[in-house]
């Protein structure tokens, strides 16, 4: 089965952290990219896993520069390589490769917009491109890491550019991770060199949803974690899932999270929940699809049909026509009809005056000047106006500036009812049994 590694997976230039910060990782990360190309360029044998493995290569355990360093079996060694370049989108990556035009990158973005999620792209990520004597592109490979290759090749049947996806088996390991606060849990975790910078944003975000770490958290607490982490020939593969994490506190008391996921690794209902089902993310937001695939991202791109660069003011979630769209917090409906490229156009307007825009529509289930509840149906999705297939655009724009909606933590749910409720208990009891077995390091 496909991972889904999850948002928190992106790396931390992604992350909204202070300046200074950022300015570190963007040297470590140049830094990296030197020592890969020096890696490369020496010995850039067809395949040898082994021998990169020995490389050791990662002082500190990121994952940038990390998939590049091992050649995969190639049809043939005359590609050109890339690499997810930090700060920049996947289109923007590619056209930074020699001999990549706009009509390639489109071509190819376009390819594989359906089957990867482009919020999921990390600085250091390998590309791979060959090209005819035309330079026309014969083949495409994207390897996140070293198991997962997303793969397009040049059909002589279709002349089209077709998708197919690869993955090496792997071996799940589970671990439990305990301590005592010292400082912050992020400080007590980062002291720590086997907890990797992925597990700590991932305890972070699973905890500070249930304590309140500016005045409830003190010296001496403890905490307990249960990770899954993926291994190829002893190696870690970037990403995992914190399975279940406790803290126990003098003040905050004793709390726990499970994780919570259905068979499609991509439904939004997939996430950390209370012993009670009770999510932890708090904005309130419900999330307008039940699914999270996305296809375009907020911010300076490249518009997959014009080739124009411009400032894409939302996110594409890509899906099947007809799926629910929801209001994601209570409102009024300031209009919903027509409107040329946007197509079928829905805004709501909530209580403290941000407005949320909901695009290409198939259908409305409601009309303007009516009153929604958050989580409430208001559209089928679909593609009308200017689209290359069906999905939602979802804006949010505050006080008149638009927003990155990724920024905010939207939920599909503040409680798992039903049988979803059910379900959630069994994976609890499993999750309970998980963590007996698996034997305590520190
Ligand atoms: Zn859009």
């Amino acid at each position: 089965m496909q991972r889904n590694p999850g948002r928190i997976d992106r790396f931390i230039f992604y992350k909204e952290g202070n300046r200074p910060q950022r300015l570190v990782f963007l040297f470590m990360a140049i830094g990296l990219f030197m020592l890969a190309l020096w890696f490369l360029f020496p010995d850039d044998t067809p395949d040898d896993r082994d021998a990169v493995d020995a490389m050791s290569v990662n002082p500190f355990d990121p994952y940038i520069g990390y998939a590049s360093l091992v050649p995969e079996e190639t049809a043939s060694a005359d590609y050109v390589e890339g690499w997810i370049l930090p700060y920049k989108g996947f289109e923007d990556s590619l056209l930074a490769v020699p001999g990549m035009t706009l009509a390639n990158v489109l071509e190819i973005a376009n390819g594989i917009r359906d089957q990867v999620d482009f919020s999921k792209f990390y600085a250091g990520e390998a590309l791979r491109v060959w090209f005819d004597e035309n330079g026309k592109v014969t083949r495409f490979v994207y390897r996140p890491n070293i198991v997962t290759y997303h793969t397009l090749i040049r059909s002589e049947k279709t002349g089209r550019l077709e998708y197919s996806f690869t993955r090496y088996p792997t071996e799940m390991r589970r671990r439990i991770i305990a301590g005592e606060m010292q400082g912050t849990l992020n400080a007590s975790l980062a002291q720590r060199s086997e907890v990797t910078t992925w597990i700590r944003q991932a305890v972070n975000n699973a905890l500070e949803g249930m304590i309140s770490f500016n005045t409830d958290a003190r010296n001496g607490d403890t905490y307990r974690i249960l990770v899954e982490e993926e291994f190829y020939k002893g190696r870690r593969i970037p990403g995992g899932r914190v399975l279940f994490a406790s803290y126990t506190g003098k003040i905050a008391g004793h709390r726990e999270t499970f994780w919570y996921e259905e068979d499609d690794p991509k439904s939004a209902y997939n996430a950390h929940y209370t012993v009670d089902g009770k999510a932890l993310a708090s904005s309130g937001l419900r999330l307008p699809v039940d699914r999270i695939h996305i296809t375009s991202t907020f911010g300076f791109r490249i518009h997959p049909i014009t080739g124009q660069r411009h400032l894409h003011n939302g996110v594409d979630y890509g899906g099947r026509m007809g799926e629910p769209v929801y209001a994601v917090a209570a409102g009024r409906v300031v209009s919903a009809g027509m409107d040329g490229a946007s197509g079928n156009k829905l805004i709501i307007r909530h209580i403290d005056g941000t407005e949320t825009y909901y695009l290409h529509l198939n259908s409305f289930a409601t009309r303007a000047g009516s009153v929604v509840k958050g989580g409430q149906i208001v559209a089928r999705l679909g593609s009308t106006g200017r689209s290359t297939g069906p999905h939602l655009h979802f804006g949010i724009k505050r006080q008149g500036k638009w927003e990155n909606p990724l920024r905010i933590k939207m939920i599909a749910a503040p409680v798992l009812t039903g049988d979803r409720f059910e379900r959630f208990k069994r994976e609890m009891r499993t999750i309970r049994g998980l963590l007996e077995k698996t034997a305590e390091k520190g």
